[in-house]
């Protein structure tokens, strides 16, 4: 049996840079800058015209979702009279912020927007209340089809009010230069994101599904910086090295699955090992592969629109949530295409409706028409406390069984 690859030194590299922008934030806010939460819908390549500080809510969620501390904050927000309901995100941001456990500095502006979803808009409504700041919505059409004109000039006019507001409060101009140099980061990143994603297509897959999971937090904290590029371009090399050399991470791969729904984030380490026990591999998810491309797509993204808001809006609807089922269909048909899919494993997730309401339907679509099986799962994606690893592991088995059998 071939033995399993090492730890990638690009995951050294990504822990280096998440402490160092939490600590930098940390320490920045407490210098007096500005401080902006946004949730990762938010084009943070703007924000980069202003002098400010930048944290994420869901980054922190997940992140803490990820090392087993999020089911006591959950049970904070739970205990204030938040519902084991919501999206479990809310619960452990909430439970951190109003427990004042020190989890992001204090915000002076809260940005949200619709793409995902309008629980984001509630949730950050919360913190308005509880911090007494203003709370600017970007409010962004759904997409069932390429985005239409007046849906772009929407957008736009909402950019333009964003960097009016952000002028007012922090009293600075808006720095276009800046602006449009993190932009072009942002393209750059995208370049070797979708560089690292297409090892997938390599038969023993160079890459797992729980890398992109773990590898994506710069595209959300890190967007528009020379440090996010620098991470992707050494992540996107570090795979094509172990590819030419012949190291890979799940060397004996029998069964190559497709995720389809976002990261399990209590279960990374288990799932990926277990999975490689049975010599299948996640090679690829749904999540994570919309980064830098729009409408269905897994290209990346190329647009003649000219550089500047115009373009950053033209992107703007780029994550799954947002998508129709014909865009979800175009997507996931792509993936099973290139990247040789044997099965997929949908997950039907409580806490995330927009991303699970059509699952259904797209499972039973996709079984028909591509002729792979799927099964679909139950879980939450952040709290464990909704995740029976036993039931998850009977349906997977019986997937990898139905694969075996063709
Ligand atoms: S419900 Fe889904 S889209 Fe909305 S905040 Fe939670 S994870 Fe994100």
């Amino acid at each position: 049996m071939a033995a399993a690859a090492p730890r990638l030194k690009s995951s050294n590299n990504l822990r280096r840079i998440m402490a160092e922008n939490y600590i930098s934030c940390a320490s920045r806010a407490q210098d007096g800058k500005f401080v902006v939460w946004i949730a990762i819908g938010v084009p943070v390549d703007i924000l980069r015209g202003f002098d400010v500080v930048v944290s994420v809510p869901e980054n922190f969620a997940a992140a803490s979702a990820a090392k087993a501390s999020a089911v006591n904050l959950a049970q904070d927000a739970e205990a204030e009279g938040y519902s084991m309901d919501l999206c479990s995100y809310a619960r452990i941001s909430l439970g951190s912020a109003l427990g004042e456990k020190g989890g992001l500095p204090r915000p002076d502006l809260l940005i949200s927007c619709t793409d995902n979803c309008s629980l984001l808009v509630k949730w950050f409504d919360v913190f308005r209340r509880e911090y007494d700041v203003p709370h600017f919505v970007l409010d962004v059409p759904f997409c069932y089809t390429p985005q239409r004109e007046k849906d772009l000039n929407y957008i736009l006019n909402q950019y333009q009010e964003l960097t009016a507001l952000l002028e007012r409060m922090t009293g600075r101009p808006f720095n276009e230069g800046a602006f449009v140099r993190a932009q072009r980061l942002t393209f750059e990143g995208f370049g070797h994101w979708k560089r690292f994603l297409s090892f997938a297509a390599h038969r023993p897959s160079g890459i797992t599904a729980f890398d992109m999971f773990m590898h994506m937090a710069p595209f959300i904290t890190l967007r528009g910086t020379e440090t996010m590029v620098e991470h992707f371009r050494m992540l996107a090399d570090e795979i094509q090295e172990r590819v030419a050399g012949g190291v890979f991470p799940v060397p004996n791969e029998q069964y190559r699955l497709l995720w389809g729904n976002i990261a399990p984030w209590h279960q990374i380490k288990k799932m990926s090992a277990r999975l490689a026990e049975m010599d299948t591999n996640l090679v690829y998810a749904t999540y994570g592969s919309c980064i830098g491309s729009v409408e269905g797509e897994i290209d990346p993204f190329v647009t003649d629109a000219p550089e500047g808001l115009q373009r950053t809006a033209r992107l703007q609807n780029s994550t799954v949530c947002p998508y129709g089922l014909e865009l979800r269909h175009r997507a996931m048909s792509r993936m099973i295409e290139r990247f040789a899919i044997d099965g997929v494993v949908f997950s039907s997730n409580i806490s995330c409706k927009p991303y699970s309401l059509m699952q259904l339907d797209l499972m039973n679509r996709i079984k028909r028409e591509h002729n792979v099986p799927a099964v679909m799962i139950d879980l939450d994606h952040a709290d464990v406390r909704k995740y029976s690893e036993a039931n998850t592991f009977l349906r997977i088995e019986a997937l990898i069984e139905e694969i075996a059998r063709g």
